[in-house]
Formats: C-alpha cells, structure tokens, sequence
C-alpha cells in the first residue's frame, strides 16, 4: 500500500480513517477462490466495517452479509446486497428486529436459544410467514484467541449446544412456521490456528447427519468468521488449507457454505491517522499526544490490542514513550512502552490495520466528533463519510433544551 497520508491529511484533515479498496477486493477474492469447489456465499460480516460505501464495494464483488442488528441488515439491503444472501445473527434480538426481518424477506434468522425460536415462531405466526431459520450452535472448543473475543465456549453467551440445537430443529419440523434451512458456528475471531476451527465444524457436521436421518435437511452449513489478520508478527491460517480443511470435513454433505468474514477482508485495508499536538514528560515518562483518541479506535484501550504505529517523519532517533490522545480518561492510549522518534507539533502518525472494528466501534465520548473516512481505489481517493461537526453531534437533543 502506497498511500500519500500527508496529501490526504491536506485534503480532509485529521483525523481520518483511510481503506484501501483494492486490498479488500484482494482479500474477497483470496477466500472466493479458495472456496471454488464448492457453492459458497462469503456472508460478509457487517460490524466490522459497516461503512454504506465498504458494503458496496463487496457487495459488488458479490458478497453477502452476515448482520447483528436489523439496522446492519438495512445498510446490507440499501446497497444493493440481495436478500436471499443477508443472515441475521446476534443472541438479543428484538421482537421488532425479527418482525422486520421476516417482512425483509432476509436468506435466514440465526437463531441463538430456544426462548428466541419461541418468539421466531409465534411472530412468523402473527405475520403468516414461514421463517428461514438457522441456529447457532456452541461447539465448546476453545478456539485460542483473546479471552473476550472467543465466543464458541459454553461460558460465552453466544449460541446453544448441540442438544438444545437438535430438540430446536424437531420444533422447526413440527412448526407451520419455521424452516430450517441452515446451521452455523463461530467460535471466535482473530483465529490463527486451523485446527479448532475444523474441529468445531466435525462436530456440527455430526448434528447436520444426525438430522438427516430424521428426515431434517439442511441446506447452508455457516462456519462462521474470525479468520485472524497480522498486525504484529502472527503466523495466520492458510486460506487454501483452511476451505480445503472444511471441504473435506463437510465431504458427502450436499450444502451450500456460508463464511463470514469480518476483520479478514477489511482489518489490514485501514490505517488511522492522526497527527501529532504535543509532546511531554511526566516524570521520566515521555508522552506523544495525538488528535486521535480512544473514541476514535478503542481497540488498544478494550482489548489492549496491538496495532503497529510509525511516525510519518525524516527522525532516526527512536525512545520509549506511550501515544495517547486527548480524552480524559488513563486508558486512552493507542500505544504504551512503545519506541517511537522524536515528532514536532502537526507530525502525522499512522496507526494501521485498523480497518476492522475501528470505526464502527466509535463513540461521541467527550462531544468529540466521529472523524472522516477516505476510500482509495485504483490510486484514486474520495470521502465516504464526513467529519461530524459540533451540530452533527447535538442534533438529536436541540430541540428538547427547555
Ligand atoms: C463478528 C462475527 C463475525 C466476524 O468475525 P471476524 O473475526 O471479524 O471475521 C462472523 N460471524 C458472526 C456471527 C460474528 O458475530
């Protein structure tokens, strides 16, 4: 990636948020291809970038959308993705969610425990549709990522275990008002390793076979996201070994696969820039303060995740210090114990592979506006979302000052 930061900075300010569209055409293309021997559907998952123009853009490649909330299924429709590729997960939907979702006409609810097919059911009854259902199994494996982003143990909230799917599916059988047509697990994101990924898919293609001999066919087998990135020095999953792996594990099973790949396709297309206020030391403490903060990208601050920075300047001589932004809080900091050179007041500072989960997990926090995001395609850039200025911010309470 060539991308002249200075120019852009000239051009929109900082901070901003700048993807790298051919690298995600790239990425789509890798697991696509992968994946060429079977029917498949890359479901891409919205809440990692959810950007109107970023949807577009797969969705011209011809990707589908894996959503969490009906207004990702919403943004996934209003470019064009079609609905018989739209998958609605999350484990707390609403009675107006799945209500929208059933008139929408979406491929399938992924449905998360035994309570929620209940109100499916009875909504679907309400409304005289047949709903599309898939249900999210646990697998309980540990799938070796960090602990808050692991999701397919029995102690995270996510998903039901295969008995309660199986019981789940004889109800949809007995129903007027449910189908099942899909299952799906995801055990985690940033994975790096292959195996627990295979395992939990074994598994879940030992219920897809135990079904079928009761006489309940299954059309999608979902093996959910959580293809890991390098943002340090991570070995990642091989894309070929990875399709090959779940081919051959699915072997005999007549499915269409689903994947839903978030951070893969759009974590290493984004950097955040920001540019240098002040530099100062508390104590023998060196800090670089950033007009970007945690509002900005809360990763580093949630997760205490890594992402590789670098000053955009000519200095050589690097020392410890710790890059933090403006908001008023000890946690806000991108980067900590971190060698970084000596920078002057309006020095830019890149923060990359911060396309996935940067954004979209932005916050108003200290009335601090949400920053611009720029889209460079065939050398080409252009804004995708605006600054939000001091109005955009108090637009929503204005009118009720009393
Ligand atoms: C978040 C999520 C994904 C995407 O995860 P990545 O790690 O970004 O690939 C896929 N499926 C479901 C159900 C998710 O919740």
């Amino acid at each position: 990636m060539n991308i002249d930061y200075k120019k852009l900075a000239q051009k929109y300010q900082t901070p901003y948020y700048v993807y790298d569209f051919d690298h995600i055409t790239n990425q789509y293309n890798e697991l696509k291809e992968a994946f060429k021997a079977r029917k498949s559907i890359l479901a891409y998952a919205v809440k990692a970038n959810s950007n109107l123009s970023v949807i577009k853009h797969l969705a011209s490649l011809g990707a589908g959308a894996d959503c969490v909330s009906i207004g990702e299924v919403k943004r996934a429709l209003k470019v064009g993705i079609t609905p018989y590729k739209i998958i609605f997960s999350g484990v707390g939907k609403t009675d107006d969610e799945i209500r929208q979702a059933l008139e929408l006409g979406i491929l399938m609810i992924n449905v998360e425990s035994a309570a929620e097919l209940n109100r499916v059911d009875s909504i679907a009854q309400e409304l005289d549709k047949v709903a599309r259902i898939s249900i999210r199994v646990n697998p309980n494996i540990d799938p070796k990522t960090h602990p808050y982003i692991s999701t397919g143990l029995h102690e995270n909230k996510f998903g039901v275990d295969i008995d309660t799917a199986k019981r789940m599916y004889i109800q949809c059988k007995n129903s007027n008002h449910l189908e099942p047509v899909g299952i799906h697990c995801h055990i985690g994101s940033q994975l790096t390793q292959l195996e627990p990924i295979l395992e939990a898919v074994e598994i879940v293609a030992t219920l897809v076979k135990n079904l079928q001999a009761i006489k309940i066919e299954l059309s999608f087998f979902d093996v959910g996201g959580g293809l890991g990135i390098v943002y340090d020095n991570e070995t990642l999953i091989d894309t070929k070994e990875y399709a090959q792996g779940i081919l051959k594990t699915l072997f005999g099973l007549d499915v269409t696969i689903i994947c839903e790949p978030g951070r893969f396709l759009v974590g290493n297309s984004g950097v955040f820039v920001t540019k240098v206020l002040y530099e100062k030391t508390n104590g023998n403490k060196r800090f670089i303060i950033v007009d970007g903060a945690m509002n900005d990208l809360i990763r580093p601050s949630l997760y205490n995740a890594y992402h590789k920075i670098e000053v955009l300047n000519d200095e050589t001589e690097k020392s410890l210090c710790h890059l933090v932004g403006p908001v008023c809080e000890s946690g806000d900091f991108f980067g900590k114990n971190i060698e970084l050179p000596l920078t002057q007041h309006n020095d830019l500072v890149a923060i990359y592979s911060a396309g996935a989960y940067g954004f979209t997990m932005a916050s108003n926090y200290n009335t601090r506006g949400k920053v611009a995001e720029i889209a460079l395609e065939g050398g080409e850039d252009r804004l995708i979302r605006r600054r939000e200025s001091f109005e955009d911010i108090i637009a929503l309470e204005e009118e009720f000052i009393k």
